[in-house]
């Protein structure tokens, strides 16, 4: 658990009530071209950019621009569910996640029953255990490996998209054994998000298959305004040592050999 993304959304929140017509979310250098946010109080709107696109600004005409095309708004509310997320399943220390309560519920570790051989004698004994995300074998917790599925080096962008679909931000939803009911489990709210996918994707990290990997509207307008409210490296480095991107694995499974990138 860290504690960077509810403090600055803290910040932002009384930044919006002190002044509401003001957007003082900054991102500069962002990845979305074309796109830009616009406050109007406690919303926070997604929005077609008026100039980043040099043909738009060679169009002649009269009279006042057309008003920008609102891609989707969240409100202050629900970026605080957001930043809540982030904090609560990011990690400073990635060692520590085995642990963690949210991390534990995440990838069901808890006190079995497991085989136990005393001499000759074959019971059972309760112990801490974990199943290998990847073979399915359950083995004491102590036995178990924490890897990063997209790794530290270059997988920075992978690790984000992977957070963000437990979030339900992407255009396609979390699937396999976390399915969708991480945020359910760390936020005790679900998140109704099929109307979410309806929007366009526009984000696909090249070589990353399907539209799990893409953000949705309301992606971009999270990530942009979690980025704007700490920074592009505390964002990435969140999602990196995050509990989505932590998985159990058996020492095998964890080889290189075995530890591919598997979409
Ligand atoms: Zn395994």
């Amino acid at each position: 658990m860290i504690n960077n993304f509810v403090p600055a959304m803290a910040l932002l929140t009384s930044r919006v009530n002190a002044n509401p017509d003001v957007c003082d979310l900054s991102v500069t250098g962002e990845i979305f071209y074309d796109y830009e946010l616009r406050q109007k109080g406690q919303i926070i709107e997604l929005i077609e950019a008026q100039v980043a696109n040099p043909a738009k600004k060679m169009k002649l005409g009269t009279g006042a621009p057309p008003a920008p095309k609102v891609l989707k708004s969240v409100t202050v509310d629900d970026l605080r569910t957001y930043a809540k997320f982030l904090d609560k399943t990011g990690y400073g220390d990635y060692s520590d996640v085995k642990t963690d309560t949210v991390w534990k519920a995440i990838y069901d570790v808890k006190s079995r029953s497991l085989p136990h051989k005393n001499g000759k004698v074959t019971s059972t004994k309760a112990i801490e255990s974990s199943p290998c995300l990847r073979c399915g074998f359950i083995f004491p917790v102590d036995n178990i490996t924490v890897d990063h599925q997209r790794p530290q080096s270059g997988g920075g962008f992978a690790a984000m998209l992977k957070v963000f679909r437990a979030m339900d931000l992407t255009m396609d939803g979390a699937s396999g054994l976390k399915g969708q009911t991480i945020f359910d489990a760390v936020i005790n709210k679900s998140v109704v998000a099929k109307s979410k996918r309806t929007d366009q994707a526009h984000v696909s990290a090249t070589g990353f298959r399907g539209r799990r990997y893409e953000l949705s509207y309301e992606g971009m307008l999270v990530y942009s305004v979690m980025r704007a409210i700490t920074s592009k490296s505390i964002l990435l480095q969140a999602c990196m040592h995050n509990a989505c991107n932590l998985a159990p694995l058996c020492a095998v499974c964890n080889s290189s050999k075995n530890n591919t990138w598997h979409y």
